[in-house]
């Protein structure tokens, strides 16, 4: 039977108030016409009266919109297997604009499809303006493909902007239930809880908010599920996705009943996993999707959801690591309190927020008396006992009342909340002594200690966490001179501190003015550190790293760590960078005539000298008079740098990066940044500092944060440089876990410009 009978009995079957028009009729005489080319290109036709609102579908056509081919009626008819939010855009265009071409995308949910996704065009108006014509095409593939993309663009977008895993996951569950049809979406997180069974529980989920599923979510949030318990359970133990087909009906189904209430039918869960570098999967949560309808298995879904679940386990994987970086930065190995530096960091936040708010606080310092002869006597592990045991009482006094912290040794501090009275900070002091002079159990041994307490209070006893600091200091020694296990606060002989500081300001503003009069009689120098790297057999030289020095007038050497501070607080500074990058710079183009002509420069800068705009085309014109192209030249410049002004230091980055400049991020660990933040720097590389590289192989912190560092450097494919590397086993340790670029004692001091000439004769390119 030919279609145009078909297409006829339909006529006089379905139909229709109207006779058909004699263009329906010529289009369905000829309708067949071309069917094979139809079959091989995957493509149906259409045609449209808008007169009468008739439609005629090719067999193709038909068989991509899952209804009957030849004529219908209407065009709902033809459309009625296309999910209505894609159906009424183009059934209105179709029915009200005539004249107006379509390309519209269309949506068919099949149980045993899945989603396809189809593609609706007019052509050009043939010789016929009665009638509109189009073609039909299945564009499910390079839908996937693109949504695929999509995924992992908006998902790295997610990312970079999200300061959670709440917010990047459940904007993943939102991307996948829009984009796949699918009705409710969640994510199931291993729990870091209390038993020691590992248990999942529904953290995140997302459905559309005009859709009720209350009672379902509801039900899935009081659940927790162990290892092969339920879907869930079942799908993180094997790491294997699985189908539920009938949701309301499956008695393994644990929310069966608030499945078949909220009218879910059929659903799809599977595995979040992610390798790390040393070969282990880590499983750490399951994603699920149930949709109102009945699906089967999708031939696209295993597919999709790898992709989707390497994205989130990624997600979730970098997320950890800028806990763990954070944790291991701020955080005391042995005791677990807030360390020397992230408590002079929250010291610095409090007294900034003091002068906005006018507040008070107070700041307590405290020594352990008798500490090291416990040490001498039983060893160190007795000595942590007590560490450990302090810090825990120390944990328990502060709680609500303020931070503490280990400064180093047997030495750590408080931070109270603003506006304690003074009776309750002499009350809280004297707590502490009672905390330390409890006994603490070693063995069968019982050991006691005492502590000596300094209080200062801010502002009578300084302005900002040095001062605050040194003040409580002093107060303590003077408790330890009053007879130990005793509290002082700041008194009257703070005179001798100030004696003190006046002799300190003294001494700089010597060292000032000799600073000054160096930079003109030409007194600076530099050296240069080379930096090499081992990814091939033999190491190459690839940069120096040019260093200030400073050569007083009776011969004496000094180092930048002494006179850089100085030259820093006074603005000396930026006369001083510009006479190293103009130094430098000649250098580096003497070495490239030389034929180091592949060498990279690296030049160290001041925060002050990168708040100005015109940096960029400064450093430019010096660069250009010289004949150095800007890819040889690297800025280095520290985290707090940037993070304490990054709305003026960020776009002077960016514009040095357009102008060529590599930008490196020295000392880097030390600082705050946050990894989300880090992602949106314009920099080049990484250099890890000296402090953490000191540790290895040996220091388990260390060697975390390092390695962690270097995953890090990876994911976002920075250059990693280690500096201050002195050992073969520190060198080893850098090469094994893929840090190629080395700098250190090891390998060379900071050397003359005419001694590097002279000893890497061998790395020249040319
Ligand atoms: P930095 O940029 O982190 O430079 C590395 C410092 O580590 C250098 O100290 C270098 O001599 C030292 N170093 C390198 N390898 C090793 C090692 O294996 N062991 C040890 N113990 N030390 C190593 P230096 O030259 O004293 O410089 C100290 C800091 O002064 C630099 O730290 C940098 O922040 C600053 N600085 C140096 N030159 C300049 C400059 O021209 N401008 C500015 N603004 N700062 C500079
Ligand atoms: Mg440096
Ligand atoms: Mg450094």
């Amino acid at each position: 039977m030919s279609l145009y009978q078909i297409a006829l009995q339909q006529t006089n079957r379905v139909h229709s108030s109207l006779p058909l028009s004699e263009n329906i009729q010529l289009i369905l005489q000829h309708m067949t016409q071309d069917a094979a080319t139809e079959q091989v290109v995957v493509f149906g036709r259409w045609w449209f009266e808008s007169s009468t609102g008739h439609m005629v579908l090719s067999h193709s056509a038909a068989n991509l919109l899952e209804v009957t081919a030849g004529f219908h009626d209407s065009c709902q008819q033809a459309f009625s297997q296309v999910t209505p939010d894609t159906a009424i855009p183009l059934l209105t265009m179709l029915q009200h604009s005539p004249l107006q071409t379509i390309d519209c995308e269309v949506k068919i949910i099949n149980a045993k499809k899945g989603v396809r996704w189809l593609k609706v065009l007019s052509l050009p108006h043939h010789n016929n303006p009665a009638i509109k014509m189009g073609v039909v095409q299945d564009i499910t593939l390079q839908k996937l493909a693109l949504m695929r993309e999509k995924f992992s663009f908006t998902s790295s977008q997610f990312l970079v902007g999200a300061q959670s895993i709440s917010v990047a996951v459940t904007k993943v569950i939102q991307l996948v239930c829009e984009n796949l049809g699918w009705d409710w979406g969640a994510y199931w997180s291993l729990s870091s809880g209390g038993s020691l069974e590992p248990k999942l529980n529904c953290c995140y989920f997302w459905h559309h908010p005009d859709t009720d599923l209350t009672a379902f979510t509801e039900h899935s949030l009081r659940l927790s599920m162990g290892a092969g318990e339920g879907l869930i359970g079942a799908v993180w133990h094997s790491a294997v996705p699985n189908w539920v087909e009938d949701m309301g009906n499956d008695t393994h189904f644990i929310r069966r009943h608030s499945a078949k209430q909220c009218g879910l039918k059929s659903g799809y869960a599977f595995p979040i996993s992610y390798m790390t570098a040393d070969g282990r999967r880590h499983s750490v949560g399951v994603m699920e999707f149930y949709s109102r309808w009945s699906r089967q298995c999708e031939a696209q879904l295993p597919n999709l959801s790898a992709t989707i679940g390497a994205l989130v386990a990624q997600t979730i994987q970098r997320m950890e690591q800028q806990e763990s970086i954070k944790q291991l930065s701020q955080v005391d190995d042995l005791t677990g309190l807030v360390n020397r530096s992230h408590f002079h960091y929250l010291l610095d936040n409090a007294c900034f927020e003091a002068i906005r708010q006018g507040d008070s606080f107070g700041v307590l310092f405290i020594d352990l008396d008798r500490f090291k002869p416990i040490n001498d006597a039983f060893g160190h592990d007795a000595g942590n006992v007590v560490l450990r045991g302090f810090a825990q009482r120390l944990q328990v006094l502060v709680q609500e009342k303020g931070v503490a912290g280990r400064l180093g040794g047997d030495e750590f501090a408080i931070l109270t909340k603003p506006n304690q009275k003074m009776p309750d900070l002499r009350s809280l002091a004297e707590q502490v002594l009672v905390a330390a002079r409890s006994p603490f159990s070693f063995g069968e041994h019982q050991l006691t200690v005492s502590a000596s307490v300094g209080v200062s209070i801010f502002p009578e006893n300084g302005w900002t966490s040095a001062e605050l600091v040194r003040s409580a200091d002093t107060a303590m020694y003077k408790s330890k001179k009053n007879g130990r296990n005793v509290l002082s606060f700041v008194s009257d002989d703070s005179c001798e501190i100030l004696a003190q500081e006046r002799s300190l300001l003294v001494r700089q503003l010597t060292l000032e003015a000799e600073l000054h009069h160096a930079l003109v009689k030409n007194h600076f120098f530099l050296e240069y550190q080379p930096v090499f790297d081992f990814s091939r057999n033999v190491p190459r030289l690839v940069a120096v790293e040019a260093l200030i020095r400073w050569r007083r007038e009776n011969g004496e050497v000094v180092h930048p760590s002494v006179f850089i501070p100085i030259a820093e607080t006074t603005r000396l500074i930026v006369q001083i960078g510009r006479w190293v990058i103009k130094q430098a710079c000649e250098d580096l183009a003497l070495l490239h005539g030389q034929g180091f002509n592949e060498l990279q420069m690296s030049v160290n800068m001041a925060a002050l000298e990168f708040v100005n705009p015109s940096l960029p085309y400064e450093l430019s014109a010096i660069t250009e008079s010289l004949g150095v192209a800007n890819r040889f030249v690297c800025l280095e410049m520290t985290e707090s740098m940037i993070m304490n002004q990054a709305d003026k230091v960020v776009p002077i980055m960016k514009n040095l990066r357009q102008q060529g400049f590599k930008i490196s991020l020295d000392d880097f660990g030390m600082g705050h940044s946050s990894l989300s933040r880090l992602k949106q720097l314009p920099i080049s590389a990484l250099k890890i500092d000296r402090s953490f590289v000191m540790g290895l192989p040996f220091d388990r912190g260390d060697r975390a944060i390092v390695r962690t560092i270097l995953d890090l450097g990876r994911h976002m494919q920075l250059a990693i440089v280690a500096e201050g590397v002195e050992t073969d086993s520190q060198l080893g340790f850098l090469r094994q876990y893929g840090c190629h670029m080395i700098q250190g004692y090891i390998l060379s001091k900071p050397l003359s410009l005419a001694d590097l000439m002279q000893s890497y004769v061998g790395h020249k390119n040319a």
